[in-house]
């Protein structure tokens, strides 16, 4: 996502590592305060969690505030909470492949939403991140990268 905006907008080098600073950022918070593991809270502590991070990086690239840049990250996470991990015979490729390319075109789509408004809204990313660590806890483990539950359970080869 960062490689295709600085193609197509031209933003420089050094804009681009800001930008990176600012996703790493924001995935140390869930690092820390809850897990970016699929093994332990499913693929919203995957795909969602880059979600955020790319939300947020896009968001501090087009000149979001801090109220902004969280806005966008809370909004990339939560709304992928809950969703599963199952890859396919136990392969990082179906569904993962896919799933983070259609989370990239949400993030962009989180920072659009949070430059349309003055960063102020009702649940923060901090709440996101605590609610996800709680969703994924109570998953069943066959959607924890077990590949025993979900689309991974059914599936077969052709
Ligand atoms: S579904 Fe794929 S991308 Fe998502 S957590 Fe599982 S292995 Fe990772």
């Amino acid at each position: 996502m960062l490689n295709h905006l600085q193609q197509s907008r031209n933003f420089s080098d050094i804009r681009i590592l800001r930008a990176l600073a600012t996703a790493g950022l924001i995935g140390n918070i869930v690092k820390h305060n809850a897990s970016i593991s699929g093994a332990e809270v499913g693929c919203q502590g995957e795909v969602g969690v880059a979600c955020a991070m790319a939300s947020a990086a896009a968001n501090q690239l087009f000149g979001g505030s801090p109220a902004q840049i969280e806005y966008a990250a809370e909004m990339g996470l939560e709304h992928h909470l809950g969703m599963t991990c199952d890859p396919v015979c136990g392969l990082v490729q179906i569904p993962c492949i896919e799933r983070n390319a259609y989370a990239a075109a949400r993030a962009l789509d989180a920072n659009l939403f949070s430059t349309f408004t003055d960063g102020i809204h009702r649940v923060s990313f901090d709440k996101v991140v605590q609610v996800m660590k709680q969703t994924g806890h109570d998953l069943p483990s066959l959607y924890k990268e077990t590949s025993e539950g979900g689309l991974a359970k059914d599936y077969k080869q052709m």
